[in-house]
């Protein structure tokens, strides 16, 4: 089974609790206006790779690992390679809490995704909406909902769902040439970290979150 892939990350800390690893999806059809990772939006056969592969990635980070934090792109885009990735996810460690955010509502993420959903421990759903700025907690705007999906993401996140960052929640990881972003920048952020990263003599080329 293969999957459409952007990137992995690890350790990632701003997108769940404790240290994660992040696994983003290549593909997405919704087209949020003011999408951060529009990079991610265009798949095509040269984003594949088996699952087992992204399996074997995550399972020499497992060490020390809370949690794995699924994002993208659009992960119900993908059912069947979502719900294997997951199973394998579960098979590597039995205590990690998995975590995927989806730009759909509960119900046409449980529609599209019968088979994943039982596996994921808390879904954050909707669309980032530009229009609705929010200090929610690992949220883009103030619609997207934190909803625990099973008793260990009850357990682990039932508290996160009303609580708001008390500052911006963001990483910075440096990786062949790129500067990858992760986390949920606030209004101004991205503008405020082109200067900082300008003052030190670093001009991006390109950015993801303009076409
Ligand atoms: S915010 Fe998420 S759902 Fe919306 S366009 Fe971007 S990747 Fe897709």
């Amino acid at each position: 089974m293969r999957l459409r892939l952007a990137r992995m990350h690890h350790p990632v800390t701003a997108l769940g609790p404790g240290r994660r690893i992040g696994i983003w999806v290549q593909g997405c059809g919704i087209g949020c206006p003011g999408c951060v990772a529009r990079d991610t939006w265009t798949a095509g056969p040269e984003h594949d790779i088996e699952v087992a592969d992204v399996l074997a990635w995550c399972a020499e980070r497992a060490a020390g690992t809370d949690g794995v934090t699924i994002s993208g792109g659009e992960p119900s885009e993908q059912p069947e390679a979502l719900a294997e990735l997951l199973r394998g996810l579960r098979r590597i460690d039995p205590d990690w809490d998995l975590l995927c955010y989806t730009g759909v509502e509960l119900d046409e993420f449980r529609r599209r995704c019968p088979d994943a959903v039982a596996e994921i421990d808390a879904l954050i759903t909707g669309p980032f909406r530009i229009t609705e700025p929010t200090d929610l907690l690992w949220r883009g705007s103030a619609n997207q909902r934190l909803i625990p999906c099973t008793p260990r993401g009850e357990q682990r996140y039932a508290r996160w769902a009303g609580a708001v960052r008390e500052h911006p929640e963001l990483q910075l990881q440096v990786d062949d040439e790129r500067v990858w972003l992760i986390g949920i920048p606030g209004r101004g952020d991205l503008a405020r970290l082109q200067r900082v990263l300008r003052d030190q003599g670093i001009e991006l080329e390109g950015v993801s979150w303009r076409p």
